[in-house]
């Protein structure tokens, strides 16, 4: 099987260099935490298999859930018919989520949640008699997926520089990254990339649609922690200014911050909220983009045709995913996830410290199920690994012989743990990090 993958098979973010020197692990089963090889080998599955698999894999009432569905009705259109999943799932996140959100609209991954969050506001905009809201803001650092719209308001370069042609021109906000300052001061930073948003709006909000922005934790752009008093603030910017806060919560939705969604640390609700990958718990693909009747109230048109809003996809709200995404909701109310999740969270960020006698962890950070760390080469006289030595690739190699699946951001190394993984497998893990890091070369 091997053979043919490196025959027939392009994977995601994977240089050719790398087919070259290490073939990808070949799963064959997975079970709460763990991940099984071929051989039979078990690894720590330490981000959710990319963030999604909240309850851990193979979940008995998922499983039961898709069969039942199943038997019903497998896929069917969205647009002319409807079914019961479908209309149940969006009434439950409506009551879900923060206040206000009425309306959803179903896609199947989370860059068309963006995308569609920002096509419903550019039209918005449009047929409210502002035309020369055509464009964005987006936050230095921020991954808001893969498609053109998505990358066009993403702050990694990496991820774009290739194709800067085809983008479309959008305004890029300071992080408000305590990594970057000499007091490290959180809040402080938050304060300094306000100004910067409140510059940007006092000379351009006439031109500007909406603001995106991954609240609570940036975290394909280096697992940064920002401040819920930045989370406010744009609320607040956005709000005096006329512009719409999209939350991107795709990565952070659904406990992993500690709360339900991450908007709730801040005590606000965006005009659009992008959710995917734990919506299903890593079952199916799936993903909404929920709005406010205000917004969807701008689309009705007595001549119909002019305010449609043309977009809608082959696999829109399929009956599985929403019946896998009902039934991942009910897993959360009836078996105390969050509660659950709270006491794992709380043992992660205390455990994790011990990481830091390591002499090359530097920055140190967490919430929920979240934790993270920069490694250098020597913390203290502040030295990274230059590039060319790869540093993520050794520790995801290191990883795998110590039964961790991990997968380094550059040099930030983070786990996202189920939100079912126990004191003990934490304890594991940590203790299977530290070899890791004891190998790593200095
Ligand atoms: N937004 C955020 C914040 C993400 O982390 C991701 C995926 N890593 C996406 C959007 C894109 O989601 P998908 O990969 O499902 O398209």
């Amino acid at each position: 099987l091997l053979e043919a993958d490196r025959r027939y098979v392009w994977h995601p973010f994977t240089q050719m260099k790398d087919y070259a020197e290490r073939d990808p692990v070949l799963i064959e089963r997975a079970e709460g935490v763990f991940l099984y090889d071929a051989d039979g080998k078990a690894y720590y599955d330490t981000n959710s298999s990319w963030w999604v698999n909240v309850h851990g894999h193979a979940h008995p009432r998922i499983r039961e859930a898709v069969n039942r569905q199943m038997a019903k009705m497998d896929h069917v259109m969205f647009a002319g018919l409807t079914h019961a999943p479908g209309i149940e799932l969006a009434e439950r996140l409506t009551a879900l989520t923060p206040d206000g959100l009425t309306k959803v609209f179903y896609s199947d991954n989370g860059s068309t949640a963006v995308e569609v969050a920002l096509k419903m506001s550019f039209q918005y905009w449009q047929q409210t008699g502002c035309p020369d809201k055509t464009t964005f803001a987006y936050v230095e650092h921020s991954y808001h997926g893969d498609t053109i719209g998505a990358v066009s308001v993403g702050g990694v370069d990496q991820y774009h520089s290739v194709f800067r042609p085809l983008l479309f021109g959008a305004h890029k906000v300071p992080s408000p990254d305590p990594r970057g300052r000499q007091d490290g001061d959180a809040e402080a930073a938050a304060a300094q990339a306000l100004e910067a948003v409140r510059h940007l709006f006092e000379a351009s909000a006439g031109e500007i649609a909406a603001l995106i922005v991954e609240p609570m934790i940036q975290a394909a752009g280096g697992m940064i922690l920002h401040p819920a008093s930045y989370v406010r603030g744009l609320r607040e910017l956005c709000t005096q200014y006329g512009v719409h806060l999209i939350a991107d919560e795709v990565a952070v939705g659904f406990g992993r911050t500690g709360r339900m969604f991450a908007c709730e640390h801040a005590g606000i609700s965006p005009d659009f909220l992008c959710l995917s990958k734990g919506l299903t718990a890593g079952m199916l693909p799936l993903s909404v983009t929920m709005t406010t009747a205000g917004i969807y109230d701008a689309f009705y048109d007595d001549y119909a045709k002019l305010k449609t809003f043309t977009h809608g996809h082959s696999f829109t709200g399929n009956p599985l995913a929403c019946a896998v995404a009902l039934e991942s909701l009910r897993i959360f109310e009836e078996e105390g996830v969050l509660e659950q999740a709270a006491a794992a969270a709380s043992h992660l960020q205390q455990a994790a410290a011990r990481l830091a006698a390591d002499p090359g962890v530097a920055h140190l950070r967490g919430l929920g199920m979240v934790a993270a760390f920069d490694l250098y080469r020597d913390r203290d006289s502040g030295e990274r690994y230059p590039w060319e030595e790869r540093i993520g690739f050794r520790v995801y190699e290191e990883g795998l012989q110590q039964g961790l699946f991990l997968r380094p951001l550059g040099d930030t190394i983070y786990f996202w743990l189920p939100l079912c993984t126990t004191a003990a497998q934490i304890d594991d893990i940590l203790g299977r990090t530290e070899k890791v890091l004891q190998r790593m070369s200095r």
